[in-house]
């Protein structure tokens, strides 16, 4: 009896999309499949990308990774929230991850938050949020709250060193059967009648066949940008930034568990504790700022001293028309960008991984399959976008940049949000929204975007229910937080990473 030959994924490209995919294919996929991963060193990775969101623990727990071994490894600090500071003037509040108040019935939290606000009994949403709350008091714990059986297990994220992170997931794929070459990917060879990829030409005149193909490549997109010839939707009107410059500074003093993006006159700049340093970048526009101007405003916005001189990186947000073409699939930033404000990009590449074992072919590609692959892709970028369009849009600043995002002409999806929200208080979440109400909801008010309408129910209990109400979400919170470990203490205690 002949045996099959397995079916050969190769990936090309061995940055955190990369080795997300081969970590993830190892452990799901059998020996029917054979995973091969090309990467060149000479060339290296994109070398950011250190926030995430919490469906991270998710991807590491379908993995069996040990979170505090993880810690450990990648230098990794807890992230409850991401705090924005002047987005509008002398404007911060927080989007932080979990719930906000809570529901009543029917009734979402902010109708009774939008009521008590009408009636004078309502705080910003801080207090009601657990995150938050936590966040400023920087203060952490793991698992079910301690003090109230009612309030939630907070939940959370990390802030990790990102190259770390790829060479913890490169020891658990190796030792999962996945075999790394290493080189550069010179050419790449079609199929004369059908045009799908056949193989990778390496230097050194190797070739590397497979069935299917994954183009981690990061920004070139060698096999489905170079190769296959998929466009690129620029979102240049939307979203202007371009460019970017990061730089680490030593460990900060204020080891916050959350992140910081603070604005500035053209764009903003993040601030990321980590272990053994603080991760710090400026973002913006370069019709609006010049590079060194960039790079002195993010020294000059440094909490601690600088390690090394600001490193320079260009981009175009947007996405490929298609993410799916004949054999190869793009992952990360082969398949488009979106800056880093609402950390999503890690998460896009680990819900992309889910999406290709969900509709993963075997030797033969059907454009059914395809279709629907892309469809669910779009949707997630689109979703995303509006999201963070929204916080550039919903400002009050005086400088050019910030005028020209107010006057921006927004998608419809987003202005339907809006409208949405300004008449009735009410948040939908669509299809393939990654963000949830609660977080559309921290957003939308902590830009000073008022609801001028909220649920009838609402108005159901008396004056004084709705501030008891209120007060008691609040004092819960502040109960939980007032027993929870400082947030360094608990790092040092449970997953300090080498010095
Ligand atoms: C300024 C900035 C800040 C960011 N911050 C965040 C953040 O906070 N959170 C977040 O989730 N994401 C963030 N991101 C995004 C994040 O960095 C990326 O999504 C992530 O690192 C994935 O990159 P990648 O693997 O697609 O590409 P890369 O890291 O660029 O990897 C590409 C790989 O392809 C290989 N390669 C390329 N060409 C060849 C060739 N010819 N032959 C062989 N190998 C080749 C390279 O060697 C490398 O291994 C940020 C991005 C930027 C630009």
């Amino acid at each position: 009896m002949q045996t099959e030959q397995p079916i050969r994924i190769v990936i090309a490209g061995g940055g955190t999309a990369g080795w997300m995919a081969a970590a993830a294919f190892a452990r799901f996929l059998d020996k029917r499949f054979r995973i091969i991963l090309v990467e060149s060193e000479a060339i290296g990775t994109i070398g950011v990308g250190e926030a995430t969101i919490p469906q991270i623990r998710l991807f590491n727990a379908s993995l069996g990774i040990d979170e505090n071994q993880f810690i450990a490894a990648t230098q990794a600090s807890f992230k409850l929230a991401i705090e924005f500071v002047g987005w509008t003037k002398g404007g911060r509040y927080m989007h932080a991850f979990g719930d906000v108040g809570r529901e009543n019935g029917l009734l979402a939290f902010q109708h009774s938050w939008l009521r008590g606000k009408a009636e004078g009994v309502a705080k910003p949403l801080a207090p009601y949020a657990l995150n938050n709350a936590a966040a400023l008091a920087n203060k952490f714990q793991r698992g079910p709250a301690r003090t109230a059986k009612l309030l939630p297990e907070m939940p959370y994220a990390f802030h990790f060193d990102a190259g770390l992170y790829a060479r913890f997931l490169r020891g658990l794929a190796e030792s999962g059967g996945v075999e790394r070459i290493e080189g550069r990917i010179v050419s790449v060879a079609r199929d004369g009648e059908n045009g799908d990829v056949t193989a990778l030409k390496l230097d050194g005149e190797r070739e590397v066949a497979g069935d299917l193909f994954l183009d981690c490549t990061g920004f070139r997109a060698l096999l489905l940008g170079e190769t296959l010839g998929a466009g690129f939707e620029a979102w240049s009107e939307l979203l202007p930034c371009d460019r970017a410059m990061a730089v680490p500074s030593e460990r900060a003093r204020d080891f916050t568990p959350y992140t910081r993006a603070t604005a500035h006159g053209a764009g903003w700049q993040w601030r990321i504790p980590l272990q053994h340093r603080t991760g710090n970048g400026i973002v913006y526009s370069s019709a609006h700022l010049s590079d060194d101007e960039a790079a002195a405003r993010l020294l000059a916005g440094l909490d601690e001293k600088p390690l090394d001189d600001p490193r320079p990186l260009r981009f175009t947000a947007g996405k490929r028309t298609s993410f799916w073409k004949h054999n190869v699939i793009a992952l990360g930033l082969a398949g488009g960008f979106l800056e880093p404000l609402e950390s999503t990009s890690i998460h896009m590449i680990q819900s992309a991984i889910e999406r290709v074992l969900k509709l993963l072919p075997g030797k033969r590609v059907g454009q059914v399959q395809r279709d629907e692959y892309d469809r669910q892709t779009h949707l997630e970028y689109d979703r995303i976008r509006d999201f963070l369009v929204l916080h550039y849009w919903a400002n009050d600043r005086d400088e050019p940049f910030w005028i020209d995002r107010r006057e921006a002409a927004l998608p419809d999806s987003l202005r339907h949000k809006i409208e949405l929200w300004r008449a009735s208080g009410q948040i939908v979440r669509g299809e393939a929204d990654l963000f949830s109400e609660v977080a559309w909801l921290q957003v939308l008010a902590g830009q000073g975007i008022a609801a001028t309408g909220y649920h009838p129910l609402a108005d159901a209990p008396s004056h004084d229910e709705i501030a008891e109400y209120l007060e008691l979400i609040e004092l819960l919170n502040a109960r939980e937080v007032g027993q929870m470990q400082d947030h360094a203490a608990f790092v040092a205690q449970h997953c300090a990473g080498k010095a």
